[in-house]
């Protein structure tokens, strides 16, 4: 039995970015949200594009305002008004001023703003009541960025804030990587599709639905094999089509020491290498990790990964979160980001475990007052007891020698959003 770290260190190296220049797609920018950037984005172009006002008032040489109060003000001749989106007309000479708005293009001659609640107008004359600062309220042309620069490294998830970015620089075709392929398939003679009346002993294929919702919430391309009965043939072929057609292989149920646990040696069958066989960790023990190498009937990448998920619900979603949404992230593209990240916070109440196993605990991560604060979900921390996993976003961890965590003190948290 490995180790949760031992077994974490395994996986993410197992697990490679898609290829940069084999695993991409062109597509329009309207499309990016959400996709992740295959190669860095230069752009042509200077921010600002030009030297513009960054106020609504007058533009004007600093030399001829240098000395301006209330007292005393500097009155100008105001030779043109620039409005954003025009070209200015005329050069600004000594005693002159241009009326400008926000975003105008600055005219030539004037290198300083005054905003317009510094000044009096009447008719074409300005009078400047205070001095400026040099340049004041002037946005220079390429003082955020210069063309030719790095605008953004490739590897990060496209949001709003880098959309506008890439709108403003006119990429409108982007290359990103494909979407990650993710074959998932249930494994138990006991399971039915939840539109079938139950039979003594049946139980509904849960893991279906929400592994369905964990991987397609991650932007993957889904391929839903269903349940496959506890038959080895089957399930080899099962098995057989999910590696050939997937980046990432999902199955849950089957893989523990049972009569009709098979699946390592239909892994080794199919040429798979298995990594992990238990993990030390409450709930998911039972957790198999293999890969599958040099696939030369593939379509899309060489290496697939195979997760054999525990079969008890709460096992199989505590399982993903922990190992496989990282590793499908990870297979996504993003540079950064990927890994679990932990917070410290204070738990409401104890936790206890047998300090054998690294124990998660689900419940309510909680803003009170400013400070989190962690909940464990009422009722029995069973890994078959799915109901009070409802409604949690977080799992607290206990780690391998520690027995209690007492109220109120520090807890590790992992966050759930999905
Ligand atoms: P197994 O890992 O196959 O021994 O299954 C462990 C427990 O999880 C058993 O009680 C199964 O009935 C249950 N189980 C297995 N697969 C699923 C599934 N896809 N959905 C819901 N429960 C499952
Ligand atoms: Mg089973």
């Amino acid at each position: 039995m490995l180790s949760v770290s031992d077994t974490e260190n395994i996986i993410f190296n197992l697990v490679q970015p898609l290829d940069n220049q084999r695993d991409i797609e062109l597509i329009d920018l309207l499309a990016a949200g959400d996709r992740i950037l295959a190669s860095p984005i230069t752009s042509q172009l200077d921010f600002p594009h030009w030297d513009n006002s960054a106020m609504d008032g007058y533009a004007m040489r600093f030399a001829d305002v240098q000395a301006a109060s209330a007292e005393k003000p500097v009155i100008l001749e105001i030779i043109e008004e620039i409005p954003a989106g025009y070209q200015p007309q005329s050069t600004i000479k000594p005693g002159q001023a241009a009326r400008i708005f926000t975003g105008a293009v600055m005219p030539k001659g004037a290198d300083t703003v005054v905003m317009q609640e510094s000044t009096y107008r009447e008719g074409n004359r300005v009078s400047i009541l205070a001095t400026p600062k040099p340049q004041q309220f002037v946005r220079h042309r390429a003082a955020y960025y210069q063309a030719g620069s790095q605008l953004l490294p490739e590897g990060i998830i496209l949001k709003a804030a880098e959309i506008a970015v890439l709108a403003a620089a006119q990429c409108i075709e982007l290359s990103v990587y494909r979407r990650p392929r993710v074959a998932i398939f249930s494994t138990g003679d006991e399971l039915v599709t939840p539109d079938q009346p139950l039979q003594p002993g049946q139980i509904v294929d849960s893991n279906h639905y929400a592994l369905f919702h964990l991987v397609r919430q991650m932007g993957a391309e889904l391929l839903m094999l269903g349940i496959v009965k506890d038959e080895p043939e089957k399930l080899k072929q099962v098995l057989a089509t999910a590696i050939n057609n997937a980046d990432v292989v999902l199955s849950s149920g089957g893989v523990s020491v049972g009569d009709y646990d098979y699946i390592e040696e239909i892994i080794e069958s199919l040429g798979g290498q298995i990594h992990v066989r238990a993990v030390g960790m409450k709930p998911g023990k039972p957790l198999t990790v293999a890969s599958f190498e040099n696939n030369t009937d593939k379509t899309v990448g060489n290496r697939v990964i195979y997760f054999g998920l525990p079969g008890n619900p709460v096992s199989a979603l505590v399982t993903f979160w922990r190992f496989v949404q990282p590793s499908i992230k990870k297979l996504s593209g993003l540079s950064q980001g990927w890994k679990p990240e932990f917070v410290e916070v204070r738990s409401l109440q104890e936790l206890r475990s047998d300090g054998k196993r690294e124990t998660y605990f689900w419940g309510y991560l909680d803003l009170n007052n400013g400070v989190y604060e962690f909940q464990p979900a009422g009722g029995s921390h069973s890994s078959a007891n799915l109901i009070n996993l409802a409604q949690t976003n977080a799992l607290a961890m206990v780690p391998v020698g520690t027995r209690l965590i007492p109220a109120q003190a520090q807890v590790q948290v992992l966050r759930i959003d999905s």
